[in-house]
């Protein structure tokens, strides 16, 4: 899959069709894939965090999710014109999964967000085979590895937050008897209805995050620090 580089991470330049068809491809040959979400708030944290760095670039897929990334892309020259957003794909995949019988475990958020999300995505696919679900809270990695082994799924979906959910993977990832190995963030708090994710509108336009920053002002900390991205697009061209 052709890839270009932001900042020294790698971000792929493609569409939900061929990811989904490439996915596919590796749960029939039995291939470990790994797929990350990359936005501006990750590329900054690898200007200080290199282990980071080398977690994103090993994954078998980068996605390129934020608004942010399009734009340095587009002024780079480079050729990312559209966003894939981790819960769009998510979504993807579960129907995919539904379609195909390849097995879902779920892992992170809180209890009662699981338990929701869960339902959700069984009323929206109907024949979603979810083989098991743990909440990311309470125990430690070995013991989830166990638990996930008993299912061994196809797909697994962390929910833990980056890059608490790319350290898991990435440390885990070998242990695990699973194909596609997904970082969603907060996806499960969006799909269980806990959080309102921006009206489509929005989306197209690329103010997702403006809608965030709005309904949880306390963002603008983390929003804040993607001010010196923009600078670097634009000075270190
Ligand atoms: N979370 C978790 N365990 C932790 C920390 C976080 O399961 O130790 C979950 C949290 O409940 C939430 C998600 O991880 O559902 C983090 O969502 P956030 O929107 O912060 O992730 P982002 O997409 O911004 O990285």
């Amino acid at each position: 899959m052709e890839k270009e580089s932001i900042f020294g991470v790698k971000v792929c330049v493609t569409s939900y069709e061929e990811i989904l068809n490439f996915i596919d491809k590796d749960i029939i040959n039995k291939k470990k894939s790994f797929v990350v979400a990359i936005n501006p708030e990750k590329i900054m944290k690898t200007r200080k965090n290199e282990f980071l760095k080398k977690i994103l670039n090993s994954a078998s897929y980068q996605l390129p999710d934020g608004i942010g990334i399009v734009y340095a892309s587009k002024f780079r020259n480079g050729r990312i014109r559209k966003r894939i957003t981790g819960i769009d794909l998510m979504e993807k995949i579960c129907f995919l999964a539904s379609n195909n019988n390849y097995s879902v475990f779920l892992y992170g958020s809180h209890e009662e967000v699981l338990d929701k999300t869960e339902s959700v995505l069984i009323k929206k696919y109907e024949s979603i085979n979810i083989v098991g679900k743990i909440s990311g809270y309470g125990k430690t990695d070995s013991e989830i590895v166990e638990i996930i082994n008993k299912k061994q799924p196809n797909i697994l979906f962390v929910a833990l937050g980056s890059p608490k959910q790319e350290y898991f993977i990435y440390n885990n990832m070998l242990k695990i008897k699973c194909n596609i190995f997904m970082g969603v963030g907060g996806s499960f708090d969006v799909i269980s209805g806990n959080v309102k994710r921006a009206p489509v509108w929005m989306q197209n336009k690329g103010l997702e995050w403006f809608y965030r920053l709005v309904k949880n002002p306390k963002r603008i900390v983390r929003q804040i620090k993607l001010i010196p991205f923009f600078v670097l697009t634009i000075f270190k061209k």
